[in-house]
């Protein structure tokens, strides 16, 4: 890739839904950096108004649990964003290839959530909602494996709003996440409620190794009048305690007003559980 400036190309991390991106070393300081490739032209044109927000968002946040802006620049092909690399990739994929039967331990999940929670809390509190919580939106700082649990950094800002803006409309995000609020559509809705029923259906399938509001066939409308209802099972089989199905029954409330808020859920017997200091 031509004019990425300081920075050396190792290889690539993914592809999302619009760019690309790659693992490079900053040759100034050694550092690993992902740096986020977005087509100029016609691309930035039409999403201009989310590349920008996804700008500045990012950039104005700056917490351990929130993956760090580095430096956005210009090559001939693309608009380039660096930033700091969760060397676990991301928990879609750590799921999928790394767990059995694709969820983890309750006391796992809960140390995900704890991070998660604690990380969202600093973007609400800086008037910024992700609208696009989702497993491979959730990196991991380092492997999982041999010595210390990796720290949780939420990525893609893509979809963010800020609150100083007029309230949501539009309905962002991706399916299977979504809010009733969100899947309905045309009305004004509150993106911070909205993330928190996104961190439930996070919650449910690191729990469970399925998701909440699943079509049974390919195509289907089904998860969409589900999601409507707030209408989910638990799976029997796997074992879950009677405090995080408590928060779950909190979380994956069908309206917004009566959902469990950030500030409570940090004050939920689930959560407090074995809270490291400065989860
Ligand atoms: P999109 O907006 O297209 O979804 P993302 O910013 O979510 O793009 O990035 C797509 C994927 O690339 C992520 O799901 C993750 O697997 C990988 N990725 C993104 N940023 C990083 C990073 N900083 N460190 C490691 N992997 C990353
Ligand atoms: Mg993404
Ligand atoms: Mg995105």
């Amino acid at each position: 890739i031509p004019g990425l400036l300081h920075y050396r190309q190792m290889g690539g991390l993914g592809t999302g839904a619009f760019g690309r991106v790659i693992l490079a070393r900053d040759t100034r300081d050694n550092a690993l950096v992902a740096i986020k490739l977005l087509p100029r032209g016609d691309f930035i044109a039409t999403f201009k108004t989310y590349v920008m927000r996804e700008i500045m968002h990012q950039g104005s946040l700056w917490h351990p649990h929130v993956v760090a802006l580095r430096e956005v620049f210009t090559t001939p092909q693309y608009l380039a964003i660096a930033m700091e690399y969760a060397a676990g990739g991301d928990l879609f994929r750590h799921l999928r290839h790394e767990r059995p039967a694709q969820r983890l331990p309750e006391a796992e999940a809960r140390r995900v959530f704890q991070q998660l929670v604690i990380g969202l809390d600093y973007c609400h509190t800086r008037g910024v909602a992700n609208r696009d919580l989702k497993l491979e939106n959730l990196l991991l700082s380092t492997p999982y494996g041999n010595g210390a649990a990796p720290s949780l950094k939420i990525c893609d800002f893509g979809y963010s709003k800020h609150e100083l803006n007029s309230s949501a409309k539009t309905g962002v995000g991706t399916p299977i996440y979504m809010a009733p609020e969100v899947i309905y559509g045309g009305s004004k809705y509150n993106a911070k409620l909205a993330d928190l029923w996104s961190v439930g259906v996070i919650l449910y399938t690191m729990l469970f190794g399925q998701y909440p509001f699943a079509a049974a066939q390919p195509n289907d409308c089904e998860y969409a009048r589900k999601i409507i209802k707030a209408e989910y099972d638990v799976p029997p089989s796997v074992p879950a305690s009677a405090d995080v199905l408590d928060l779950l029954a909190r979380l994956l409330v069908a309206d917004p007003r009566q959902r469990i808020p950030i500030a409570e859920i940090m004050q939920h017997p689930w959560f407090l559980r074995d809270l490291p200091l400065g989860a």
